[in-house]
């Protein structure tokens, strides 16, 4: 999507260890009128699959599922990031390693927001190395919901995270794909 690129190319910051910094527009500053253009077209390519709620991972992820939620007229659910092991009540329960923060959280989402009857549209930031993405598969699996797929703002390609998930059979709809990145330099699939 070219104006998600051209914003990347514009704001983006390249930072150490392979990460990329969007947090004037997207995950700390958020620009929701990008996020409506973005849901837009993730509304466009997944027309017709029937998609009944959208499910996202606390936190970058919420404010673009939010918005697309309201583009695809559903509601959206966050999984949780738990600090207490033990916490009350029926929940699917997996573990997701960070990417960005180092360490693994412990990711929750209340049995009564996941049903078997779901098609859910998997909406995240950034993918890399899938790990929070296959967190939401798993949590999905366990619910017993259909995925309908997955739309990610920015997918770093470099990184094997793509490719894991696809060959899952899960349909991946990334707005912007990175092939390369180094300071100063930005390179679009
Ligand atoms: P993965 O689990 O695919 O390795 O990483 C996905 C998660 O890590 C995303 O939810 C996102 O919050 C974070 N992340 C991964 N790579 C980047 C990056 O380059 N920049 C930022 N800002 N976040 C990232």
């Amino acid at each position: 999507m070219k104006e998600l690129e051209d914003r990347i190319r514009r704001d983006g910051i390249i930072g150490e260890g392979g990460v990329l910094k969007v947090d004037s527009f997207l995950n700390h500053q958020m620009d929701v009128g990008l996020f409506r253009a973005m849901s837009r077209e993730w509304a466009r390519l997944f027309t017709g699959e029937g998609v009944s709620k959208i499910l996202t991972i606390e936190a970058s992820g919420i404010g673009i599922a939010c918005v697309a939620a309201l583009e695809f007229g559903v509601p959206v659910v966050f999984a949780k990031k738990s600090r207490t092991k033990n916490i009350a009540g029926d929940v699917y329960r997996t573990e997701v390693p960070s990417f960005t923060h180092g360490g693994v959280s412990d990711v929750v989402v209340s049995k009564r927001f996941l049903l078997p009857g779901d098609r859910l549209l998997l909406i995240d930031d950034f993918l890399a190395n899938g790990a929070a993405l296959e967190g939401l598969l798993t949590l999905a699996g366990q619910a017993g919901a259909a995925v309908a797929g997955v739309g990610v703002a920015i997918e770093k390609a470099f990184q094997p995270g793509g490719a894991r998930i696809r060959a899952m059979g899960v349909r991946v709809e990334a707005l912007a794909r990175v092939k390369s990145m180094s300071p100063g330099r930005i390179e679009f699939c």
